[in-house]
């Protein structure tokens, strides 16, 4: 039995929360994620391994770390995702294991990581016809992703969380499309307002839409009904979350841009090069751990690394200013993971 110190910041926030990229590469261009040429990825030698991962979750879980979210790039495309999953279920003081992926790989996948112990999963959605979909991912084929998530149902994930990326021009015409889906399975529909980061672009004629203009969209086909949190709810992050009557799913909205939420943030992310970054929204602060490491450095010497950037956390960032937060992250959020 370990003793794990929870880590209170500078800001009141326990900082509990670990999102993993654990790599860059994916297998979609989505057009708010990533520029559609002229990605430059990691080579080998640059990307942590799972161990160094491993060593870095032990670490983190004794600052206070107790959920981890393993995220990319396309997680599932990285050789040996399952035994990676399978791993971290056995980091001692590790509550909360869950994956993000965009499907593509998931009915192929499903069994064996709900065999792995990883029973939450989300899945990324932007649109529910085939076209815009492989529009939107520059590609892709949505029957794969429907038939991942379909498999991953009756697989027995629970929750089944779907994200769609909501975008003026692009996919405002589904979102009742999207709701629907909640009526009779019990999915979470996530709307998540799109971002400004990297250097990825939108094209001129789609833009930003925000999570109010969708509430009031769905409220007029059917009155959203809130969700009281439960204690693991308010602890699982920044989805506002509602229900419509009788259905059996809930509708979350992320509203990064219209409704900061840094005050309540409670999450570090690890990029696939060994950079733990203490901001979505900010190249700064961020603490290469790849090179401590490598050089040799023990077990406690990366704890007191990772308490230090979470001493070093910023209270928030006002991201609506939108050119200054442009200079401040630079990275693609394919290379953050989300
Ligand atoms: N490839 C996986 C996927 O797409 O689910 C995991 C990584 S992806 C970076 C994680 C999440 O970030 C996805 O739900 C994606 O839709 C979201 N995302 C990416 N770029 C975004 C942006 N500019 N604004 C808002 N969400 C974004
Ligand atoms: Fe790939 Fe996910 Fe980014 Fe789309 S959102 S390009 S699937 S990393």
């Amino acid at each position: 039995m370990i003793v794990l110190i929870a880590m209170i910041d500078n800001y009141n926030r326990e900082i509990n929360y670990l999102r993993i990229s654990i790599t860059d590469r994916c297998n979609l261009r989505c057009v708010y994620c990533m520029p559609k040429e002229g990605v430059s990825f990691l080579g080998h030698e640059d990307i942590l391994s799972y161990e160094e991962m491993l060593r870095i979750m032990n670490a983190a879980v004794k600052a206070g770390i107790i959920k981890v979210r393993v995220t990319g790039g396309e997680p599932l495309v990285r050789r040996g995702v399952t035994d990676f999953l399978a791993s971290l279920t056995k980091v001692e003081g590790l509550r909360d294991i869950s994956l993000t992926t965009n499907g593509i790989l998931l009915e192929d996948h499903a069994e064996e990581i709900f065999n792995a112990g990883i029973g939450r999963i989300n899945v990324s959605l932007d649109s529910l016809s085939p076209d815009k979909y492989r529009d939107i991912t520059r590609g892709g084929d949505i029957n794969r992703v429907l038939r991942g998530i379909q498999k991953a149902y009756d697989t027995g994930f629970s929750p089944i969380k779907i994200n769609v990326v909501a975008i003026k021009g692009f996919n405002d015409n589904e979102i009742i499309d999207f709701a629907k889906l909640t009526i009779d399975k019990p999915y979470q529909i996530r709307f998540i307002e799109f971002m400004p980061i990297g250097d990825s672009a939108l094209e001129n004629s789609l833009g930003y839409l925000s999570n109010d203009k969708i509430i009031e969209k769905i409220n007029s086909f059917s009155p959203l009904e809130p969700v009281i949190p439960t204690r693991r709810d308010r602890a699982a992050g920044p989805a506002c979350l509602y229900t419509m009557k009788g259905a059996m799913g809930e509708i979350g909205f992320i509203s990064a841009m219209s409704h900061e939420f840094c005050s309540s943030c409670n999450r570090l992310r690890l990029t696939a090069d060994g950079h733990l970054r203490a901001c979505l929204f900010s190249d700064e602060p961020t603490t290469d751990l790849k090179t401590p490491l490598r050089d040799g450095c023990t077990n406690s010497e990366l704890e007191t690394l990772i308490r230090d950037l979470i001493s070093r956390k910023p209270g928030g960032y006002n991201i609506n200013c939108q050119q200054t937060h442009r200079r401040k992250c630079a990275t693609n959020m394919s290379s953050i993971g989300g």
